[in-house]
Order: structure tokens, then sequence, then C-alpha cells
């Protein structure tokens, strides 16, 4: 790969921010500077609004199937890309190389929103005596969508591919903890053929978020972050054009195992599910319910299953888990750690082996631990499962203690009685759940988003175009009908 890319990006050019401002990118494994990337400030947001405006009228003038041939080529390119994405996602938030398809599963979800792109209707009708009524979609215009750091190229495509495949021009504000794939990815927009001013990428921490939030020509806005920033956005909404806002926001997501399950499926799976990018999933099963006829067995199992976990470099082939994004992280970890230690038992865990490896921990099990402390009831963000242990066989009291949280992301039942699982589905408050399956496993096929805490508004699914588009109702008075 070539020199590391730190620009902006704005109408198909890489630019440099108009004041000259930085931030620097540490590497996430071993704390080394690794590049300083262009901020974002008022002058290259008005310039990004500016050339959306304009992309965004070309990009609306083709046909949807012509949008749908340049989504496809992108997602071809970005398929291409695959590996050079993932190093750099490695540096910036420590994601094993070998375990990141971030590019060729982001195609994916190109590809499948370029199929929508071919299909955006509206409704007519004739329940109206002497009218023929319709009901147009229709492009917002100029959008935006922000996105954090733990699975960069992911959320991209979640906010970018819904936007143009509408009929939107959208500004994609990276993460300040990790823009390099991004900043890489940005020259495939160009070569795909999109319009100038389409895609627009800018870099920047919350300031320049903050500016894209309360900017009164972007009508349309879609976060993906911390429920705290969520709150921020929508109260900038609220002070500004009243913007339409989708939010992706936090979990703290449980799983119920009874004693009838697949246990040794249930362990895999749930193993999975909280090392996985080093516990840095919005929708990671961090609360564990076991019935206590398993529950034994079930921890001795994960315990077995995270000795085999290999700590090391991202950019190592060996290594399957890496280290928390930056010291931050790895110092939000450590502090629930230390609150599970005080509160309950650590039964494994704690920091990874290794002095170089500054910011990885293992992945960390804590148990007997009352349902009120915090590492049971806020988000970690990191590899720190909570296992109870529950006795009744009426679901009724477990499934009082899943729901018992302002979040509602994510959360999985493991049995083999097909009845109560469906129950449990029905009963848990999320807005998806696993059976006899867990995340992060999801579908470009179905909504996805949260209940309560953990959103507003759904990506994804049949309809993940509605959230990009307009209604408008139009009256037709048709003399003798
Ligand atoms: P964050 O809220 O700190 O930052 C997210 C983005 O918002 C970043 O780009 C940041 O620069 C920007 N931002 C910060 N302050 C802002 C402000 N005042 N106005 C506008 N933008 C602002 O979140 P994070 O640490 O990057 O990501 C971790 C969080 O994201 C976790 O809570 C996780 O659960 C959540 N998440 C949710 C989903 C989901 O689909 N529900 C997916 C991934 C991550």
């Amino acid at each position: 790969m070539s020199q590391i890319e730190t620009r902006l990006w704005i109408n198909n050019e890489y630019a440099a921010p108009h004041n000259g401002e930085t931030f620097p990118i540490y590497n996430a494994f071993d704390g080394s500077l690794v590049a300083d990337v262009a901020v974002a400030g008022p002058e290259d947001v008005e310039a990004a609004v500016q050339g959306a405006e304009v992309g965004q009228k070309v990009w609306f003038d083709l046909s949807g199937v012509e949008r749908a041939t340049v989504m496809r080529r992108f997602a071809n390119l970005l398929r291409d890309a695959t590996k050079d994405l993932a190093r750099l996602d490695g540096l910036t938030m420590g994601r094993p190389v070998h375990t990141n398809d971030e590019g060729t599963r982001s195609a994916a979800t190109w590809e499948y929103y370029a199929g929508l792109a071919e299909h955006v209707h509206g409704t007519s009708s004739l329940l109206c005596p002497g009218y023929v009524n319709i009901n147009l979609r229709q492009p917002f215009g100029v959008t935006c969508g922000i996105i954090p750091w733990n699975l960069p190229v992911g959320a991209f495509a979640f906010k970018a591919a819904p936007a143009v495949a509408a009929g939107n021009a959208i500004i994609i504000k990276t993460s300040e903890k990790a823009p390099l794939a991004i900043a890489h990815l940005s020259k495939l927009i160009a070569q795909a053929g999109f319009p100038p001013g389409v895609i627009q990428i800018l870099h920047g921490a919350g300031k320049t978020g903050a500016l894209l939030s309360e900017h009164m020509k972007i009508r349309k806005l879609s976060f993906t972050g911390s429920t705290n920033t969520g709150r921020a956005i929508l109260r900038a909404s609220a002070d500004s054009n009243l913007k339409n806002v989708t939010l992706e926001l936090g979990g703290k997501s449980p799983t119920i195992v009874f004693e009838d399950a697949d246990l040794d499926q249930a362990i895999k799976d749930c193993a999975f599910s909280i090392s996985f990018n080093s516990g840095q999933v919005c929708i990671a099963s961090s609360r564990l319910y076991v019935h206590a006829g398993v529950y034994d067995s079930f921890v001795q199992g994960l315990v077995e299953a995270f000795k085999g976990v290999e700590h090391g470099n991202p950019q190592s082939e060996s290594t399957t888990m890496g280290p928390q994004a930056d010291k931050a992280q790895s110092s939000i970890v450590s502090n629930y750690i230390e609150v599970g230690l005080k509160e309950g038992k650590v039964v494994y865990g704690g920091k990874a082996d290794g002095d170089d490896n500054v910011n990885a921990f293992k992945p960390t099990i804590i148990t007997d631990l009352p349902d009120s402390s915090a590492v049971n009831t806020e988000e970690v963000f990191g590899p720190v499962l909570v296992i109870h242990k529950f006795t009744d066989e009426q679901e009724v009291e477990v499934l009082k203690r899943c729901n018992d949280s302002p979040y509602g992301l994510y959360s999985a039942v493991y049995t083999k009685n097909f009845d109560r699982a469906m129950r449990v589905a029905k009963a848990l408050e999320a807005g998806s759940v696993g059976v006899n399956c867990n995340s992060p496993f999801t579908a470009n096929d179905l909504p996805f988003g949260g209940w309560k805490a953990s959103g507003i508004g759904r990506e994804n699914g049949p309809n993940g175009l509605d959230p990009w588009l307009e209604y408008k109702s139009i009256y037709m008075r048709v003399a003798g009908l």
C-alpha cells in the first residue's frame, strides 16, 4: 500500500484542511504515532455542504438503475481493498488483520442497497371519490452520517449506501480514533463513478460532529455511537433545523442459557460474542444468565475457550484478539474490572500478558455480582462478561432481570424447547434476538436497531431506504371520476 492517506475528501478530491489543523493517531498495539490526520473546521464543513448540494442534483438526475450500477462498481472496488482496509484498522483500533473482512462484508451491504436503489416506490390510491392520490418518495438532499471507530468500514456502508441509494448526497464524519481506512477508501468513490460531492468524507472529533449536527442545510442525520453523544445530537437537531435523526446507540445485551441448551454451541457463541473485536461491539453479549443446573459446566467451558485466545500484534497472522482501541478504552476496561474485583469475583481474565501489548485484555469473566453493580448495568464496550446464575423454571424472574436495563439492542436465548424460545424471544425488550445463536450475527435483509436508550429508528432490511426518503402526497382532482 502507498503512503497512509490522512486528508479530507471533498468533491471527489483529497483536500488539506482549510486551517491546517491535524490530530494524531496512535498505534493501538504499541502506542507509537501512526499519522496526523486532517481536522475539518467550519470552512471545510461549508465546502462539503455546498459541494454536496451540487452533487446531489446531478446524482438524482440519474435513473435508479444508473445509481445502482455505480454502487455495484464501488462494492467491487471495496472488496478488492479488503486487505489494505484491514491493515489500517489494525493500526488504528487494533482489530487483528486476518479476522477483518469488513471490506468484503460491507461490499455485500453496498450490493444489497444497490438492489433497493432500483425499487424506490411510493403508493397510489382511488380511496377519495373524484381523486387520484399518489404518494412519492423523494430524497432529503444533503444528509450526514456520523460514525464510531469500532467497525469503521461497516458503519460507513450502513450510512452511505442507503443514503445514496435513495438519491441523497451524504457527508460522512469519521471517528477520531479510526479515520484511516475511510480516508484510504475515499479515492474509490471517484473511481466507481460517483459524481463529485455525492459522498464527502470529513475527519475530526466531536467539534466537527457538532458543526454538522447543527448545520441548517443538512436535513437528515444518521448517527452511530454512544448514547450520550446521541442525546447531544438530538439536542443539536432540536436547536437548529429539526433535521430528521436516526440513532444507533449503546447496548448491554443479555443472553439466557436454559438447562436444556446445546451447551457446546452456547459456550462457543458466547465466547465469540464477547471476544470478537476485543468486545468493542455494540451488540456484544455482555450479561449472561445461566441456569443453575448447567452453570458450573458453562463457566468452566468458557474459561477453556478463552484460554485458546492468542493476544499480540493485530498485524500478525497468529493474533486472534487484539488490544482495546487506545489508552482511553483500555483504562475504561481496567476500571470496570476493578469494580468486578470489589463487588464480585473475577473468575478469569484481566490484563493480557506482554509488556509491549499496552492496551490488551483477556476476555474477563465476572461472577457473584449484584444486579445493581455498574459492571452489570453500564456498557463497558470491552471484553468483560458478567455471568449470573438463575433457577426459576417459569422464565419470569430471569426475563425481568434481562429487561431491567436502559438498553435494548440485542439479546439471545439458548434452549431446545421451541415454545419457550418463542415466548422468551417475544418478551425480551430488544431490537434483535438470537435464538440458539448470538451476536455479532446480523443480516443486511433484517432491520437493525435498538429499543429504549439503544436508539431511534432502524437501518437495513427491505425498508432500509425509508429513513433516507421524505414522503410527498399529491392530490389530483379528476373530473368525472
Ligand atoms: P462516541 O459517541 O464517542 O463517538 C461517535 C462519533 O460521534 C464519533 O465520530 C465522534 O467524533 C462523534 N461525536 C462526539 N461528540 C459529538 C457531538 N457532540 N456531536 C456530534 N458528533 C460527536 O462513540 P464511540 O466511542 O465512537 O463508539 C462507541 C459507542 O458506539 C458505544 O456506545 C457503542 O455501543 C456504540 N455503537 C453502536 C452501534 C449500533 O449500531 N447501535 C454500533 C457501533 C457502536
